[in-house]
């Protein structure tokens, strides 16, 4: 086949080759490039590595506010009026429960996060108690979010089976301050540089839509790429009445998407996972994100409810794609439903029919 934009894209994407800031900016912005045959070019690279699966995580906030940093896009941070449910670190039984049932949901992966800064050492041996005995009980992956840690902490994590460290950039190097100054950006490398020492999986991802620039957008995946990140969750900003920072995103669905292929192009081989306000700004154009993303967050996120889970399995279905679990989708989808008709008799899907004011709107209206 003849070699044009998109057929480079995928051949250099594929090739492990950086794609020049010009060619990102192409990618985020110009009309010259077209949504589809960037899509379809983006798809290319995805199907490479983890074909038409989608990896469903499922995150459950092991504790819940009561943060002192100041990170401006956080609803637990001392900096946020967002009126939230703050508590301490819930019971072992609870987090077990919570595995449990992230487990029978098809989760690939279970994520705990912590609030707060970073973990004393007590917490981290806890911590690591935990993930022995929900990777004893469950085979699935464990993901923890502790905040900053340092060498010793990552590799008794690292004992105790622990597959990944979450610990997001969040923001380009340049943008950082603008939205955290109680720690800083080397902070956050450098606990990614102790999961890596320890040879944990490394997730580390982005929040699109807190006043950075295209520059900032290409950056923070490019840095990524260099980091050699396995998994990289794209937050879009959600802005939560009470957060410190007021920005409100104008990111339509195609900007949406457009980022998540520049994420995918730079990152041929990380897991990128259309995180946080996926819903809000992707609208009807969501299922498009599976092309280059190939895993999501279901359940909701940290703070904020998220599509109901029936929906978000029907709609990986409906795409076409299927997930990576130890349950099968077709079984996920029909337990939903019924848990849904035992639960709520009334809610079923019904179709109504339009009544005679949908039908002859004008008429209604001419008072005929
Ligand atoms: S992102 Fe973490 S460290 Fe920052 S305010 Fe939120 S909970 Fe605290």
């Amino acid at each position: 086949m003849k070699e044009n934009f998109y057929t480079q894209l995928t051949t250099q994407s594929l090739a492990g080759k950086p794609l020049s800031p010009a060619t990102c900016q192409k990618i985020l912005s110009s009309k010259e490039t077209e949504l589809l045959p960037l899509l379809n070019a983006t798809f290319e690279v995805r199907r490479k590595s983890f074909g038409k699966k989608v990896k469903i995580h499922i995150i459950n906030n092991v504790q819940n506010g009561y943060c002192r940093e100041n990170c401006k896009y956080c609803a637990q941070s001392a900096s946020s009026h967002a009126p939230i449910q703050e508590y301490a670190m819930k019971s072992d039984e609870e987090i077990m429960e919570e595995a449990k049932n992230a487990y029978e949901k098809g989760a690939a992966r279970y994520c705990m996060v912590f609030s707060g800064k970073g973990p004393t050492w007590e917490r981290i041996k806890h911590v690591a108690e935990l993930v022995k005995e929900i990777k004893t009980k469950f085979p699935m992956e464990v993901c923890v979010s502790p905040g900053i840690i340092d060498d010793d902490m990552a590799l008794l994590l690292k004992k105790a089976g622990l597959n990944r460290i979450n610990h997001n950039l969040n923001t380009s190097r340049r943008h950082y301050k603008k939205i955290c100054t109680s720690h800083t950006y080397d902070d956050r490398l450098e606990t990614l540089a102790a999961a890596k020492k320890a040879q944990l999986q490394i997730c580390s991802g982005v929040i699109i839509g807190m006043g950075e620039e295209a520059s900032d957008i290409i950056e923070m995946a490019s840095t990524l790429q260099s980091l050699k990140i396995a998994s990289i969750p794209v937050n879009f900003f959600m802005p939560i009445e009470g957060l410190a920072l007021k920005s409100k995103p104008k990111l339509t669905p195609e900007d949406c998407l457009r980022i998540l292929c520049l994420f995918r192009l730079c990152n041929p081989l990380a897991e990128i996972r259309v995180a946080a306000g996926r819903e809000l700004y992707l609208r009807h154009l969501e299922p498009l994100a599976f092309y280059p993303a190939n895993s999501l967050f279901m359940d909701g996120y940290l703070n904020v409810k998220g599509r109901p889970r029936l929906e978000t399995l029907q709609m990986i279905k409906d795409a076409g794609f299927t997930i990576e679990s130890d349950f099968a989708l077709d079984d996920l989808i029909t337990k939903e439903k019924n848990f849904l008709k035992n639960r709520l008799p009334n809610q079923t899907i019904k179709m109504f029919l339009k009544t005679i004011r949908d039908l002859r709107p004008t008429k209604e209206s001419s008072g005929e």
